[in-house]
């Protein structure tokens, strides 16, 4: 896999799950698949990134800055997007700097983005490092934020016969995928977010800040399903990830689309879904972060 491969909107298609628990209820189940973008910058995050860029180029800024953790999907999308780019960039990471780099520091760090690591307190005081440098344009973790949603918004663009379904599903970690998602949604269709932090209430105050007036009553994020919390697993989801990639050729990430489809099939078992639903899910990207379990782990 080559870093500096070209992002392919092209090679985004729309997979129908063939599975007898939906069949039987007369359901259908779409993913799109987002992950296919690129290998290693897959999904949302380029998408999150989009208006941010524009602005700091606008604003003739010349170097760019974000925040977050070592396995984290934004600081590397930020450091392909800076190096396109030709903008430097520095990515101030969570935690003390290890003795041994996660795959997703080093491939930051290949793409010229400067690491820089904050002890805990720091990281969470981190208004403090944008106020001392007033000369950096900094991304919010996770690309949080109108920009952010408003490129989210264009995902939406990638589903044909969008009108067809009635729910879009999608996993949550900032919400800003799921306001742009429902911003870009239709009067007739439910978005709904599968939160990946454990009890992190203050997610739909946070989302809906972000979300049009139009939207705010057809959008609901469900708590049930962190499987102990962010970037955490057992052994029940690493199962559900290996089935469905031996039945669906569907490979998902542990930290966000794995906990949100096991949600669909769960929600499903509890007929949330009226039959004759159409369900389009967001398969988010993030599968460079299955690097961080063991190689034994997934059967891909
Ligand atoms: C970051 C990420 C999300 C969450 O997006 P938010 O906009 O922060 O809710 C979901 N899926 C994947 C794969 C991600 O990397």
């Amino acid at each position: 896999m080559n870093m500096l491969d070209e992002l392919s909107v092209q090679n985004i298609f729309i997979q129908q799950i063939d599975d007898v628990c939906f069949k039987d209820l007369n359901i259908r189940l779409d993913i799109l698949r987002l992950d296919k973008i690129h290998p290693v910058v897959s999904g949302n995050k380029w998408f999150k990134l989009k208006y941010y860029l524009q602005q700091a180029i606008e604003d003739n800024y010349t170097s760019i800055a974000t925040f977050g953790g070592a396995f984290s999907n934004h600081i590397l999308a930020t450091a392909y997007a800076c190096k396109k780019q030709n903008i430097p960039c520095t990515g101030f990471i969570r935690g003390e700097e290890p003795k041994h780099y996660s795959q997703t520091l080093s491939d930051a760090q290949a793409l010229n983005t400067q690491l820089r690591f904050l002890s805990r307190a720091a990281y969470s005081n981190r208004q403090n490092i944008i106020h001392e440098n007033a000369s950096v344009f900094f991304i919010p973790e996770g690309g949080y934020g109108k920009p952010g949603a408003k490129g989210a918004a264009e995902i939406l663009n990638l589903v044909t016969n969008l009108s067809n379904y009635n729910y879009i599903i999608c996993a949550a970690g900032t919400a800003t995928m799921l306001a742009g998602i429902a911003n870009a949604s239709m009067q007739h269709q439910q978005c709904i977010g599968i939160s990946v932090m454990k009890n992190n209430f203050r997610l739909e105050n946070e989302m809906l800040s972000l979300v049009n007036d139009k939207s705010k009553d057809r959008i609901k994020i469900l708590h049930d399903y962190h499987f102990g919390g962010y970037a955490k697993h057992t052994q029940q989801l690493i199962d559900f990830m290996n089935k469905t990639w031996l039945k669906h050729s569907l490979p998902l990430d542990f930290v966000y689309t794995a906990k949100a489809l096991y949600a669909v099939y769960n929600l499903l078992e509890n007929n949330y879904f009226t039959s004759g639903s159409n369900i389009m899910f967001i398969h988010s990207g993030g599968l460079q972060g299955n690097r961080s379990l063991n190689k034994e782990a997934l059967l891909y």
